[in-house]
């Protein structure tokens, strides 16, 4: 699965796509198909499909993507306006990838869930 993994070909640079943030935990690119003016994707360097498989091991991931997130929206000046965080599993929710990642969405008044 790890071979033909979208966000595994991108993180290893076999696939070209602008990477805005990275460290050892996790990397940011813009969304390829965006559903609002800010749409970033927040993505493990590890390839992980499903937050069933969670374990202890992987919590300071989980922080640093979540703190990534932040960062990023502080940095496109939405940290005081708002975003929303979305993370999509399996079927149901209409996960595309099989690469754990995390959808910081914003710049625009967001329709709510309900
Ligand atoms: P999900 O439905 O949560 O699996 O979301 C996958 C997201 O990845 C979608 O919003 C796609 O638009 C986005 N996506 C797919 N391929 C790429 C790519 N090569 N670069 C950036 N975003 C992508
Ligand atoms: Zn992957």
């Amino acid at each position: 699965m790890t071979g033909n993994c979208v966000f595994c070909k991108i993180k290893n640079k076999k696939i070209p796509a602008e990477i805005l943030f990275e460290d050892d935990f996790c990397f940011i690119i813009k969304d390829i198909n965006p559903v609002a003016p800010i749409h970033f994707l927040i993505i493990p360097n590890i390839h992980f499909t499903y937050l069933d498989n969670l374990t202890d091991d992987f919590a300071p991931v989980i922080s640093k993507m979540f703190e990534a997130a932040k960062n990023i929206a502080l940095h496109e000046n939405v940290l005081e306006s708002g975003y929303r965080l979305v993370i999509n599993q399996k079927d149901d929710a209409g996960q595309e990838i099989p690469h754990l990642h995390l959808h910081l969405i914003a710049g625009i008044k967001l329709k709510p869930l309900g």
